[in-house]
């Protein structure tokens, strides 16, 4: 194989190359979507490393060899996913060592660790248990602290390959183990990037106000990702080390956040529930929830944050009018004259949920989510939200666009929002 893999353009520019394998049929037939691949592929980035291509093959020795060997011809780096596991379609080890020609050993120290978490199980150790711990010959394990199969990375000639457990989890915890040769291998600098996040504005609002960063960047770059209710601008920098990435960063960031400052949510990591929930912490302040079109997806999204219980005081999810006058003190003459989907209605739910529950702020959201149900005066996709608070009842109209599940997802980016801009405003 030495002749085929003559240094490349990539290469002789001293780029570093690699190619993610993911091994398994259920990803083949879609049963699952391939995350570790898309983990990696970021990772590698953050390194240094440029992935120029993914491939994915069923649990099949024979085309787990094909697919390894043609993408040593290509890359320097080949990281395999999948298939290491204890049951007969876990092969990856095995075509490893045979596409290089290379047996299988037994590693001494992970055949340990299986058989300690086997026992850790209440299960004996039984043969397919410590095939997890046969690995090609020449090659390093790599402990999976999670779980029982270890990773490997080897070398081969001057190539390096890599292959980790399937399960995200232990695919990550050992990845970690061979990031660091693969740093050492890198060397060239690193691609960092850093995403800011926007609400209550479109794509095309945004891109406009950054057209002119947008035509002249260079390093950084400026992407633009629209999803439900937010936009995302991922900004990408290349530089020899993080430091340098990050100041190179920092200024094309800070002037893409002054031009839409009251419009920036978080960065990275952070949802809108994420960032409401740090907001209402912060200033001690409760929280209640009265919805209509959304069906308790509001309350769901600000119980996904972990100690939300502090600012969370609860909810009501009312359907009918009945309920509405019940548990929210909306008159009965209120909904006659406007309907439920009003914004009077949207005020008077945001106030009752306050007066019910004792919260500081109550926010209420009512519409249409269709398909059905809609009229011409009131066309589904037309929703209310209202918040209350010591100031007064605030409400915004909005037509949304989409299927139901886009549209109750929508009306709940517009009430976390709303929720977010009024927390912003008291920001010290
Ligand atoms: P196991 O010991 O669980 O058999 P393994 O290394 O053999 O581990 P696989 O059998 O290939 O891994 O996959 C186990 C599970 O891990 C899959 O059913 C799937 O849920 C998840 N998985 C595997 N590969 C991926 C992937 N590329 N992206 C996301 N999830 C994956």
């Amino acid at each position: 194989m030495g002749d085929k893999r003559r240094p490349g353009k990539a290469a002789r520019r001293g780029v570093v190359r690699a190619e993610v394998i993911s091994v398994g049929t259920e990803l083949l037939l879609g049963q699952i979507v391939d995350t570790n691949a898309a983990y990696l592929a970021q990772e590698l980035s953050r390194l240094g490393i440029h992935v120029y291509r993914r491939t994915t093959v069923g649990d099949n020795p024979t085309r787990i060899r094909q697919a390894l060997r043609e993408a040593l011809r290509r890359a320097e780096v080949v990281i395999l996913t999948g298939g290491l596991g204890p049951t007969q379609d876990d092969v990856t080890a095995q075509a490893v060592a045979d596409a290089l020609g290379r047996g299988l050993r037994l590693h001494g120290a992970s055949a340990e660790h299986v058989r300690e978490v086997v026992r850790r199980r209440g299960l004996t150790p039984l043969e397919c248990h410590l095939k997890q711990a046969m690995i090609p010959q020449g090659a390093r394990a790599v402990p999976n602290p999670v779980g029982t199969a270890p990773g490997f990375l080897l070398r081969e000639g001057d190539r390096l390959v890599a292959a980790l457990p399937g399960p995200p989890g232990e695919m990550r915890a050992t990845a970690a183990g061979v990031f660091a040769s693969l740093r050492r291998r890198a060397g060239a600098g690193v691609i960092h990037s850093r995403v800011l996040k926007f609400a209550g504005i479109g794509e095309s609002w945004l891109e406009e106000r950054l057209a002119d960063l947008v035509a002249s960047q260079t390093n950084p770059t400026i992407a633009f990702l629209a999803g439900p209710g937010e936009v995302h601008v991922r900004v990408t920098a290349s530089a020899p080390s993080l430091g340098q990435a990050n100041r190179l960063l920092a200024g094309v960031c800070r002037e893409i956040v002054g031009r839409a400052e009251e419009h920036l949510f978080g960065e990275d990591e952070d949802t809108l529930e994420s960032v409401v929930g740090r907001l209402l912490k912060e200033q001690n302040r409760t929280l209640a929830v009265a919805e209509s079109c959304t069906g308790g997806l509001i309350g769901e999204r600000i119980t996904r944050v972990p100690g939300s219980s502090v600012y969370f005081v609860g909810g009501v999810v009312s359907y009918s009018n009945a309920l509405k006058e019940r548990l929210l003190g909306v008159r009965k003459s209120l909904l006659r004259r406007h309907g439920a989907v009003s914004a009077e209605v949207a005020r008077a739910m945001a106030a009752g949920v306050v007066e019910a529950t004792g919260s500081d702020l109550g926010v209420a959201v009512t519409g249409i989510a269709g398909p059905s149900g809609g009229t011409r005066a009131k066309p589904v996709g037309l929703t209310y939200t209202a918040l209350a608070g010591p100031d007064g009842v605030r409400c915004e109209e909005h037509r949304l666009g989409g299927t139901r599940t886009d549209i109750q997802y929508r009306a709940s980016q517009a009430a976390l929002d709303m929720i977010r801009t009024e927390l912003t405003k008291h920001r010290p």
